[in-house]
């Protein structure tokens, strides 16, 4: 970790979203994070610890996946899917719990992550899944909408949840209120009034039990547009908010395709 820390400029300026330069050095030697998510780190000093590590993240994410899915085949399907909005059904003689997440149909059965019928292989989904599943959300959504950092053990995911999502969507629709209207559209939004005081409001169900409020402001002639996201007070019951916040970046992505 230290050997990583000297070539990183030790100024803590949290442009990776670490809070220091001494956190990114960790995760990097753990292999959550690559040298090149730090913007000041040089193409050769990536290279000198690209050869290094044994583990990659991808087999750190398929890891994870793998543990979660041995706990999810020992939850109660049942329960589990009166508890997360999901559909529970015996199919070929194995139980399934069936919900949408970003409007796409997945299955969960004994077996293993299933989409249009054929086993999901992508870790990331996956671990969102099994984690949802398997924590059986244990209160209902309380209706307050709070942004990212009112979790605990936040502050270090809240810039780069600005930069990577918020601010892409203003960026992408800037002075294009209408775009972001069809887009929202597309994605089967519902329109919101009331909590909060935007030029546009937009639920979106990530998952059953997992809605996420898009604010809007429109771009005037003082100030770009803006965008902020709200999530249930209680989303931490459902989901690990780490991987939440990972679930709502990646839908930002698809937003602004
Ligand atoms: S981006 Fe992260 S690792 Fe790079 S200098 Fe800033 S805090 Fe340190």
């Amino acid at each position: 970790m230290i050997e990583i820390y000297k070539k990183l400029p030790g100024t803590n300026c949290g442009k990776c979203g670490e809070p220091t330069c001494m956190a990114f050095a960790l995760k990097v030697k753990n292999a959550q994070r690559k040298m090149s998510d730090c913007p000041y780190v040089t193409e050769a000093d990536e290279g000198s610890f690209s050869q290094k590590p044994t583990v990659t993240m991808d087999d750190n994410y398929e890891r994870v996946s793998n543990k979660l899915e041995e706990e999810v085949r020992n939850t109660n399907f049942k329960e589990a899917a009166i508890a997360i909005g999901g559909h529970y059904e015996i199919k070929n003689g194995g139980e399934i719990v069936r919900f949408k997440m970003m409007n796409k149909t997945y299955e969960v059965r004994k077996e293993g992550l299933f989409e249009n019928n054929k086993y999901c292989h992508d870790s990331w989904s996956k671990i969102i899944v099994y984690d949802y599943v398997r924590r059986k959300g244990t209160r209902p959504l309380t209706g307050d909408w709070v942004t990212l950092g009112h979790f605990p053990d936040t502050a270090s995911h809240v810039k780069a949840f600005q930069s990577k999502a918020e601010d892409k969507v203003a960026e992408s629709f800037n002075k294009n209120m209408d775009g972001m209207k069809l887009r929202c559209k597309e994605l089967r939004g519902s329109e919101e009034s009331g909590k909060v005081k935007a030029d546009y409001v937009c639920r979106f169900d990530l998952l059953p039990r997992i809605p996420l409020y898009l604010c809007f402001w429109e771009a005037d002639e003082e100030f770009q547009a803006s965008c902020k996201l709200f999530l249930d007070s209680s989303a931490d019951v459902y989901i690990d908010i780490e991987y939440l916040a990972y679930l709502v970046e990646r839908f930002v992505e698809l937003f602004v395709k």
